[in-house]
C-alpha cells in the first residue's frame, strides 16, 4: 500500500513543470517558516519533500561550527536505515564534502560520483540508490552545509530537479539559521543566567576548596554538562591537582587525583596557558583516556591569575562537536570569576595569617611590657620614697637648689611610677588577665585613699559626700580606687586654674551605686565626648596642650568598670566643668 503511495507520489511530481513545483515549493516554506525549533524544521522535510522531488533518501548535511566537517542528518525512512545518521565527516570526503566546499551542486549516477566515499556514498549504494543529487545550502555569506537526494531510479534527476533542489536549500537555510539564531539566544541568556548564578556563589565564600566545588557543581547543574572537572596547579608547577568534580564520573577518580603537566589535553592546556577545544577526541593525540571514558569532546580551559596559570576548568561531553566558539567565551568569563574568588580567598587567607602572626607578636609585646613596667616599680618606689624623706631633711630645707631639684626628682619619678603602673594595667587588660578580687569595700575609706593618690594644689578643694546606704559596696578594691583616683587626678589637672572637686558617691536605682567625680575646669566639647574612653584618646585643644598624659587612665576606667559589670560616661559643658560618672552593681547577697 504504501509503496503504491509513493509509485502515484513520484508519478505525479514527475509530470509537474517548474510553475507547479515552484507553487508547492511556496505551500512548503510557508509551513517551515511558522516554526522556530530545528527538529520541527527537519519533521516538515521529511513529511513535505516528496511532494516536491523524486527520492527514497533525503539528507541534510550540516557544516560544523569548526567549518572542518559536516554531520549527516538522514530524513527518510531509506535514509534512517543507512545509519549515517548523525555521523561526522570530514569536509574532504564524499560528494557531500565537495559540495559544501566548492559550493556547487551536484547531480550524477552514483557509480559515477567523482568524490564516491565508501563510508557515505558507499552506504546508500548499498540500498539500492542509483542517482544523487547534492546542492548547497548557504543563507548569505552563511554556509550551512548541503541537501542531498538520492533515488533508486535509472533516470539521472532533471534540470528541473536541479533548480528546485537549489531553490529549497536556499529556503531550508534561511529557516535553519534563524532556527539556530533563536536557540543560540536562548542558550546564551541561560548561560548568563548560569553565570551570574555562579559569580553569586564565587562570591559567597572565602574558602578555596568550597569555593571550587560549588562552582563545579554549580556549572555541571546549569550547563548540563557531562562531566565538569576543576584542577589546581602544584607548587612545584610539575603536576595538576583536582579540586573539584561533578558529573559522570565524579567517582572515578578520587580527590586530589594528580595529573602530570606533560600527560593529557589539560597538561597542554596548562603548559601553554591556552584553551583546547576538542571536538573529537579519538583524533586527537593529546587526548589522555582513561578506562572509563566515553568522552567524545572536550573543552580544557586555563584558569590565570595575573596572568599566571593556577588552574583548569574542564569540561567533557559524551557527544562530537559539543562546543563552539561561544561556549569559549562563555567558560572563559566563569574562568575569569573564579581567578578572582582565588584571588580574593588567597589574599584573605594571607590576611587571616598576618593578623595572627600580628596577635602573636601583640602578646609578646604585652608579656614584655608586663615584665618590664613591673620591675621598674619597685626601683622607682625607692627614688620616690628616698627622694621624699631627703626632702623633709633640714639641709635639703635650708638649700632651695637642692629642693628644687628634688622636687623635680620625685615629681618625675612619681609620673614614672603612674606610666609603668598604667602600661602595667594595659598589659593585663589585653591580655586578658583583669581578675577581679571582689571584696566588701569601705567607701569614704576606698574615696579617702584616692584622694590621697593624687597631687593637689592649694588652688583646688577636694569635697565628698557619701551617701549612708551606700556606706559599704562589694567591688575590688584596688581597682576602683584606682578609678576615682584617675579621675580626680583628671578633674585636678583639667581644671589649671583651680577650682571644686566633688566626688559623690549615692544609690544609683535599687541595685547600683553611682560615683561622680566633678570639676569646674576647661570641660569638653560634645564632638570630643564619645573617644574619651577609646585607648590613647586625648582632646587635642589649645587649653590642655600643656597638660601632660597618655590618654590612658580613661580606658584603663572604662575597663575596669565593665569588669565589674558597670558603665562610665561623661557629662560636660565646654569652658564650665566636666562630671565623670560610674555605675557599678552594688553586690548585695
Ligand atoms: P590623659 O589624661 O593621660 O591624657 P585620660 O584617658 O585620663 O588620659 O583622659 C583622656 C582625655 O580626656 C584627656 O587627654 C583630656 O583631653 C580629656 N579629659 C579627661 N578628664 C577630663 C576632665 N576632667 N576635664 C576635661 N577633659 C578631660
Amino acid at each position: 500500500m504504501k509503496s503504491q503511495i509513493n509509485n502515484e507520489t513520484k508519478n505525479l511530481v514527475r509530470g509537474y513543470n517548474l510553475i507547479q513545483r515552484l507553487s508547492t515549493l511556496t505551500e512548503i516554506m510557508l509551513q517551515i517558516d511558522a516554526v522556530e525549533d530545528k527538529s520541527e524544521i527537519y519533521d516538515l522535510i521529511r513529511a513535505e519533500t516528496k511532494w516536491l522531488i523524486n527520492c527514497e533518501v533525503i539528507a541534510i548535511a550540516i557544516l560544523s561550527s569548526l567549518q572542518n566537517s559536516y554531520q549527516i542528518i538522514t530524513l527518510s525512512s531509506v535514509a534512517d536505515a543507512t545509519g549515517l545518521n548523525e555521523i561526522y565527516y570530514s569536509l574532504e570526503e564524499g560528494v557531500v564534502g565537495w559540495v559544501i566546499r566548492n559550493q556547487s551542486s551536484m547531480k550524477c549516477q552514483l557509480d559515477d560520483s567523482p568524490q564516491f566515499s565508501q563510508m557515505l556514498e558507499g552506504r546508500l549504494k548499498d540500498f539500492g540508490i542509483k542517482n544523487i543529487l547534492v546542492v548547497p545550502i548557504k543563507s548569505g555569506q552563511h554556509k550551512v552545509g548541503a541537501l542531498l537526494f538520492g533515488t533508486i531510479e535509472d533516470e539521472e534527476y532533471t534540470d528541473e530537479d536541479l533548480i528546485t533542489a537549489q531553490l529549497y536549500g536556499l529556503q531550508i537555510a534561511v529557516a535553519l539559521t534563524n532556527a539556530s539564531f533563536v536557540s543560540d539566544a536562548k542558550k546564551r541568556i541561560s548561560q548568563i543566567e548560569s553565570i551570574n548564578e555562579i559569580a553569586r556563589i564565587l562570591n559567597s565564600t572565602l574558602n578555596i576548596d568550597e569555593l571550587l566545588v560549588r562552582t563545579a557543581e554549580a556549572i555541571y547543574k546549569s550547563f548540563n554538562y557531562f562531566d565538569v572537572t576543576i584542577f589546581l596547579l602544584s607548587e612545584n608547577k610539575t603536576e595538576l591537582i583536582l579540586k573539584a568534580h561533578y558529573g559522570n564520573y565524579a567517582d572515578f577518580l578520587p580527590k586530589d587525583y594528580k595529573q602530570d603537566i606533560n600527560e593529557g589535553i589539560i597538561g597542554w592546556v596548562a603548559r601553554h596557558g591556552e584553551y583546547a577545544l576538542v571536538n573529537d577526541v579519538s583524533q586527537d593525540p593529546r587526548y589522555k583516556s582513561l578506562e572509563y571514558h566515553t568522552t567524545r569532546s572536550e573543552l580544557a580551559l586555563p584558569i590565570k591569575l595575573e596572568n599566571i596559570l593556577v588552574g583548569i576548568l574542564n569540561i567533557e561531553e559524551k557527544k562530537l562537536y559539543a562546543f563552539d566558539e561561544m561556549d569559549v567565551i562563555v567558560l572563559q568569563t566563569l574562568c575569569e570569576q573564579i581567578a578572582s574568588a582565588l584571588k580574593n580567598a588567597k589574599l584573605f587567607e594571607e590576611v587571616k595569617q598576618a593578623n595572627k602572626k600580628l596577635k602573636e607578636l601583640d602578646t609578646m609585646k604585652s608579656e614584655f611590657l608586663g615584665i618590664v613596667s613591673h620591675d621598674f616599680r619597685s626601683p622607682l618606689s625607692s627614688i620616690i620614697l628616698a627622694g621624699k624623706s631627703l626632702l623633709k631633711s633640714e639641709d635639703v630645707q635650708k638649700n632651695e637648689k637642692f629642693k628644687e631639684y628634688l622636687h623635680l626628682i620625685v615629681e618625675q619619678a612619681n609620673r614614672l611610677n603612674q606610666l609603668a603602673e598604667d602600661t602595667l594595667s594595659i598589659t593585663k587588660i589585653e591580655s586578658g588577665q583583669v581578675s577581679l578580687s571582689l571584696k566588701v569595700v569601705n567607701t569614704e575609706n576606698l574615696v579617702k585613699e584616692a584622694i590621697a593618690g593624687v597631687r593637689v594644689s592649694n588652688r583646688h578643694k577636694i569635697h565628698y559626700h557619701i551617701e549612708e546606704n551606700v556606706s559599704y559596696i562589694k567591688g575590688d578594691p584596688a581597682k576602683l580606687r584606682q578609678v576615682v583616683q584617675n579621675l580626680v587626678s583628671n578633674a585636678v589637672k583639667y581644671s589649671p586654674n583651680g577650682g571644686n572637686v566633688n566626688i559623690e558617691v549615692k544609690e544609683y536605682g535599687s541595685d547600683k551605686v553611682l560615683f561622680s567625680v566633678s570639676d569646674e575646669g576647661i570641660g569638653i566639647k560634645p564632638e570630643h565626648q564619645d573617644k574619651l574612653f577609646l585607648k590613647f584618646s586625648r582632646v587635642d585643644l589649645a587649653t590642655s596642650k600643656n597638660i601632660k598624659g597618655t590618654g590612658l587612665g580613661l580606658w584603663i576606667c572604662k575597663e575596669i568598670v565593665e569588669a565589674h559589670e558597670g558603665s562610665i560616661w561623661v557629662e560636660s559643658e565646654y569652658g564650665k566643668g566636666s562630671t565623670f560618672k560610674f555605675i557599678i552593681k552594688k553586690y548585695e547577697d
